[in-house]
């Protein structure tokens, strides 16, 4: 008997409905079957960069100036840039006494005045690229709080100054007690100030960079995990999870640049990475707040800042290395109860005050306080690594790789 067309139509629905999913089927009707408009368009670049964080942010915008050719996307796994970048405490410092010296027991002096350098470099570098206002950069005074136990630091401030001399051509260090009971600060034997270090508004920082690249053609895609990337002689392929499905989805540049920092090691295995957690907590508004500016504890391992008539006050991780090596967001029960403490007992002993937020945010450390700046094979290239001072050194870790890539195709 002869099939009418209908009746043909519903057999073969019927037969598909029946069939058992095949994984091979699914596959080829998965969103990421590309076309030729998003695989040409939207997969293929001349660079891309993994990481939205100060570092990446910066790397495109000096290529983007050198090559506005070429086409530069950034890969940002967060909504946001969700590492360190938007996290930190805004000071733009390049050493305190004590974390000079603490660095000089570790470190060739050289090398510790390199790392000065770097700092003063990149700080200079990020104010030409954004300008002072639009990263909110405010010199409202620089001081490092010494207790009893640290007094004996103070015995090197002039050979301190020394050193530094050759970089800054004035003296970095002098004592200030004299502020100490105006500042209303408790249990503080001296107090140091700091002439050349200031602070600036990360928020804005951030976003003006984001506008900044954005305005040269970058483009940045957020939601964007890179699993991981394979270097072919005839580009780079990276492989992300595409969230509509989990399937890998695939793109191809004629060059990387890894500014992944402290989430590096799953990408660069080799490299000599390990995170480091940093708790930080702000206050409300405090009428009659009596100070301003940046200040410093123990070598950099506490800091706390006057910001918008509030106190932000971080660190501590010292206190449980082990316990903060982690790239997990979160707060630390036993460390945000010290930063507590430290207010209530040291900064604002004699008022009162209430805590409005509290976060965490991941850094990278190393054996050695250098950050990895390097080519790493011929189509890749990293930046990682910044310790806790990114925002002083980023840019000009930024400005490295540029020049790094420049070399590379001359
Ligand atoms: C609490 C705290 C306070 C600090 N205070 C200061 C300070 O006052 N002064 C100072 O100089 N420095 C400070 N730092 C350090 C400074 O913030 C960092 O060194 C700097 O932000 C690092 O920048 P980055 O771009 O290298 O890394 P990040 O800002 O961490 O950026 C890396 C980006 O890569 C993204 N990413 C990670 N993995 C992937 C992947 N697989 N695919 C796609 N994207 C990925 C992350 O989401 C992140 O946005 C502080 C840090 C913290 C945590």
């Amino acid at each position: 008997m002869k099939k009418n067309h209908n009746d043909l139509e519903l057999n073969v629905v019927l037969f598909i409905k029946n069939l058992p999913i095949l994984p091979s089927l699914l596959v080829r009707t998965m969103p990421t079957d590309l076309s030729i408009w998003e695989r040409n368009h939207f997969t293929q670049y001349d660079i891309i960069i993994i990481g939205s964080g100060i570092v990446g942010l910066c790397t495109a915008y000096y290529l983007s100036v050198s090559y506005p050719e070429k086409r530069i996307i950034i890969l940002e796994r967060g909504l946001i840039p969700s590492g360190a970048s938007t996290k930190n405490a805004g000071f733009a410092c390049m050493g305190s006494l004590t974390e000079l010296l603490d660095d000089l027991q570790h470190m060739p002096e050289q090398a510790v005045l390199d790392l000065f350098e770097m700092r003063r470099q990149g700080l200079t570098r990020l104010q030409s690229i954004l300008g002072k206002d639009a990263m909110g950069y405010q010199q409202n005074g620089s001081y490092e709080l010494i207790r009893s136990d640290e007094m004996e630091a103070l015995d090197y401030l002039d050979r301190c100054n020394l050193l530094l001399r050759e970089l800054l051509h004035a003296d970095a260090f002098s004592l200030c007690n004299h502020l100490i009971p105006s500042f209303g600060f408790k249990g503080v034997e001296a107090m140091v100030q700091n002439l050349c270090e200031a602070e600036i508004d990360t928020g804005q920082m951030m976003s003006a960079l984001i506008g900044m690249v954005t305005k040269n053609g970058v483009q940045i895609k957020t939601g964007s995990v890179v699993a991981y990337f394979e270097e072919h002689e005839s580009g780079v392929e990276l492989v992300l999870k595409n969230p509509l499905d989990a399937s890998d989805f695939k793109m191809q540049a004629d060059h990387l640049f890894v500014c992944n920092n402290a989430f590096a090691k799953k990408l660069l295995p080799e490299a000599d990475i390990a995170p480091g957690r940093g708790q930080v907590l702000i206050t409300q508004p405090i009428n009659g707040l009596r100070f301003k500016g940046i200040f410093h504890l123990h070598k950099g391992y506490y800091y706390f800042r006057a910001y918008q008539n509030r106190v932000l006050l971080g660190g501590g991780r010292h206190k449980d290395f082990e316990g903060e090596t982690t790239c997990e967001f979160g707060l630390h029960p036993q460390l945000q109860n010290d930063l507590d403490e430290m207010l209530r007992h040291l900064i604002l002993p004699d008022q009162a005050f209430e805590i409005d937020l509290r976060w965490s945010g991941i850094m990278a450390f190393g054996p050695n306080k250098k950050p990895i700046v390097e080519q790493y094979s011929p189509r890749i290239f990293a930046g990682v690594r910044m310790g806790g001072m990114g925002v002083a050194i980023g840019s000009q870790v930024a400005f490295q790789l540029s020049e790094m890539y420049r070399k590379n195709r001359a």
